[in-house]
């Protein structure tokens, strides 16, 4: 009973408190430096019901960067300035099995376009099509977004994890150039990866991702605001790709544990929309080695058991 606000406050702290031992499964993102001095046992969980009611439990004031989640709101960006035909000349619409920086099906796959946009070769050819005169004006583009969707219009960029991850990006770099060659980047392909690398590096909390999440869980309709943020179409798209590609190459189990549409990053965050009931923002940086929170996973598949959230 999602009216039951007291109840389901007391479910959350519970539930934090259960799971923050499953960190010790797990360990935190290492190939990005600045991501490897995270405290590992943090836990944290923010539900935002599509009225705007808020409930947080754990570490849910922790600012964590958005990583792979960001992809969602690149897509959102390039599905509203040129439409779905337009984005998915250049980017398919079938899941991968492979890990989510692999590159191996960019070559022995035809036409040579990444396989989905969940995918970093993906995100970053998403990246490509987001329009403007600098990096600056691309990247204010999704943060305006972000901005108007949490209703924190602070929102920015982690300036130390962006140049750490800039600087160790070499396999980012070799997807990008293979993409220019096979002619789906277009233009400066540094420019492009500086826009991926920064909006990868976007600071937030559990309590905003959970405010994303309850916007695209009201197919675009934001009820603090009362305004529709973007079409139904776009979330109904954004939702899909949540559960065919969102949580890497673990798509499909967690679809079968926990059913609910749900995009991770290497951070440790995930992002979970319940359509049309809440949106769920979780951090927790021990990963498992797909590159999913092993806490967070863990959270929400209790959640999910709990309040009978799965789609399916
Ligand atoms: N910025 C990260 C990378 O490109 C994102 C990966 C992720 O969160 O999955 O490696």
């Amino acid at each position: 009973d999602l009216t039951d606000h007291s109840g389901l406050q007391q479910l959350l702290e519970d539930m934090i408190r259960d799971t923050a031992g499953e960190a010790e499964k797990g360990e935190v993102a290492s190939y990005i430096p600045e991501l490897a001095r995270q405290e590992k046992h943090m836990l944290g969980i923010s539900v935002c019901l599509v009225d705007g009611t808020l409930l947080s439990a754990g570490d849910a004031n922790h600012s964590f960067t958005l990583q792979s989640i960001s992809k969602i709101f690149s897509l959102m960006v390039a599905l509203c300035e040129h439409g779905p035909d337009y984005v998915f000349q250049r980017v398919g619409k079938e899941p991968t099995g492979d890990p989510f920086n692999s590159i191996i099906k960019l070559e022995t796959i035809k036409p040579h376009k990444p396989l989905n946009p969940m995918i970093n070769a993906g995100a970053i050819a998403v990246a490509g099509m987001i329009p403007g005169a600098s990096v600056e004006e691309r990247l204010d583009k999704i943060l305006q977004l972000l901005r108007k969707m949490s209703g924190n219009p602070d929102l920015r960029v982690n300036e130390k994890v962006y140049q750490s991850e800039k600087q160790t990006a070499d396999r980012n770099r070799a997807l990008a150039y293979f993409l220019k060659d096979s002619g789906i980047l277009q233009g400066d392909v540094e420019e492009t990866l500086d826009l991926y690398f920064r909006h990868c590096s976007i600071d937030m909390t559990t309590v905003e991702v959970a405010r994303l999440a309850a916007v695209l869980a009201a197919d675009g309709y934001d009820a603090r605001s009362r305004e529709q943020l973007f079409p139904r179409e776009v979330a109904r798209i954004c939702k899909t790709f949540m559960i065919t590609c969102g949580m890497y190459n673990a798509s499909g189990e967690f679809a079968i544990d926990v059913g609910i549409p749900a995009k991770s990053g290497v951070a440790g965050g995930i992002m979970a929309a319940v359509p049309q009931r809440m949106g769920i923002g979780v951090f927790g940086p021990a990963l498992d080695d797909k590159g999913n929170s092993v806490a967070g996973v863990k959270v929400l598949e209790k959640l999910s058991d709990r309040l009978d959230l799965s789609v399916f």
